[in-house]
């Protein structure tokens, strides 16, 4: 069955939000030459993760609140490589949405290989369709869903819904269309987010 790995790898040095340096993961290992252990120091928001409405909103709901059964399921990738800034709602227009949608953003981000301080983002308005055509999950090919929108109305307006947000993606390779998804964050206890390891197939297991 063929698959797409869409997980970010994860190594000191890698591509973290705006380079801070305090996001960097830690890999401390020691040996005494035969048996070697590595202790691994995480921002929650490293390469590709699942936020929490924690992260963004006052005593909102933690990491574990949200159920791997809403992870293991059918999701569509939409390519917008084409959008130059953000994603707004006009630049959705062609696609329909339902209820109950999972979809994943394709945009050039997929080919930056380095933190990129002007990353594609999901503005307001694209925030604001999907929330009303009633999606439960948005994943997008970037450290972050938003920028450079102040009160991070994006954030809030799929969080108050109670949708889903996935970041990090690596989706160079995937052609858009229809996915069986297989992402399984760490489970985390009480926390805004959680790294997770993210699969694409082509076809549904078992079906
Ligand atoms: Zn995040």
């Amino acid at each position: 069955m063929k698959f797409f790995d869409v997980t970010a790898p994860i190594y000191t040095g890698m591509p973290v939000y705006k380079n801070k340096p305090e996001k960097q993961p830690s890999l401390d290992t020691v040996t005494n030459g035969y048996v070697t252990e590595t202790r691994l120091s995480l921002d929650v928001h490293t390469g590709t993760h699942v936020d929490a409405p924690l992260h963004m909103i006052t005593d909102g709901d933690t990491i574990e609140t949200v159920k791997i059964e809403q992870l293991v399921r059918p999701v569509k990738v939409i390519d917008v490589t084409s959008v130059e800034e953000a994603i707004s709602a006009e630049d959705l227009k062609d696609e329909s949405f339902n209820e109950g949608d999972f979809v994943l953003f394709k945009t050039k981000n997929s080919w930056d290989e380095d933190f990129n301080f002007d990353f594609i983002y999901v503005n307001e308005t694209a925030a604001k369709l999907l929330a009303d055509a009633g999606v439960v999950g948005v994943g997008i090919d970037a450290l972050g869903i938003e920028r450079a929108q102040e009160g991070h109305p994006t954030h809030k307006t799929l969080m108050s819904k109670e949708i889903i947000i996935m970041e990090g993606l690596r989706l160079k390779d995937v052609p858009a269309g229809n996915y069986f998804m297989v992402a399984a964050p760490l489970r985390l206890q009480g926390v805004d987010a959680s790294p997770a390891r993210v699969l694409l197939f082509t076809e549904t297991p078992g079906a």
